[in-house]
């Protein structure tokens, strides 16, 4: 059986409803769905809703940015419970960074020729934590663009002319405070780090282990089965279990399923009890 511990829904920059990802999570047969909303949980209540009196277990999560010069540095936490705690208490800070850099970002677009308003953002955002797929949205829409893919490569990524940065965690302040809230840390989709050598990698998980790293994703849609084999073994090596999930957005993210991914991704029930392991009261 499979599980898939990596999905956005309408909460952040996923296309769909936190009930309907339960919905064809049940179609397709998962154990497990983890919702790891970008800075929010607010998605969580409607999901647990859906996946209650079923056959499915629903993971509570998010998944946060952290500051990383080298690259993209993302932190997947699982067995999050929505309320008070130590993480919970910072997603809405990280929330108001977000609005305050889409807003930046809509003016630099516009100065740029592209005609983006932070209304435009918010329209298309809806009530979620919204983020630069919404923003492609809008570039999208309005022509400026052909694909979401397109927008990032040529106006939203980092180093790109309409890219604004905003507040993140540290690593180890994140990795902290997931598990001071009972939750479990694990690194995302490790090929955005922007690290080609082993040791640079065994340095940063020496810096993140002590900090209470739990796992390393391996098994990540449009990895390679080398790939995914080479990222696991890599985590057992250092005491992390290998996770991985779809990253699914929906149409944010086009082309890519729940649970299988691009078509080949198979993540490993089995995995599930590991993590749940570590997950409760630190
Ligand atoms: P934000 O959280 O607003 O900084 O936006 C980051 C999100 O944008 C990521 O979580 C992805 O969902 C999406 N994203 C990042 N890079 C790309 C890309 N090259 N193409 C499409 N989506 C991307
Ligand atoms: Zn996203
Ligand atoms: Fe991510
Ligand atoms: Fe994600």
């Amino acid at each position: 059986m499979a599980v898939d511990l990596h999905s956005h829904s309408t909460a952040s920059d996923g296309s769909e409803k936190p009930a309907a990802l339960i919905e064809q999570a049940l179609e397709i047969g998962l154990n497990a769905l983890a919702l790891t909303d970008h800075d929010t949980q607010d998605g969580v209540a409607d999901a647990k809703v859906a996946a209650a009196s079923t056959d499915l277990e629903l993971i509570p999560g998010t998944e946060l940015s952290l500051e990383y010069d080298a690259g993209g540095m993302h932190l997947v936490v699982l067995w999050l419970e929505p309320g008070p705690g130590a993480l919970q208490d910072r997603l809405q800070a990280l929330r108001l960074g977000r609005d305050q850099r889409n807003e930046t970002m809509a003016q630099r677009l516009t100065e740029l020729g592209m005609a983006v308003s932070a209304e435009e953002i918010l329209e298309e955002g809806g009530s979620g934590s919204i983020g630069r797929p919404h923003i492609a949205a809008v570039m999208m829409r309005k022509g400026y663009v052909t694909t979401i893919e397109e927008a990032f490569e040529l106006w939203l990524s980092s180093g790109r002319p309409a890219y604004i940065g905003r507040p993140r965690l540290s690593p180890e302040e994140a990795i902290q405070l997931a598990r001071a809230s009972g939750a479990v840390p694990i690194l995302a989709h490790p090929h955005t780090l922007g690290i080609n050598r082993a040791h640079e990698m065994a340095d940063l998980l020496h810096r993140l282990i002590p900090a209470g790293l739990v796992g390393l994703e391996a098994f990540c849609a449009g990895y390679r089965r080398h790939e995914r084999e080479g990222y696991a073994d890599l985590a057992r090596r250092f005491g992390l279990v290998p996770a991985g999930g779809s990253d699914y957005h929906g149409s944010y993210k086009p082309g890519l399923s729940l649970g299988s991914g691009y078509g080949d991704l198979v993540v490993p029930d089995a995995i599930v009890d590991e993590l749940r392991s570590h997950a409760g009261a630190p």
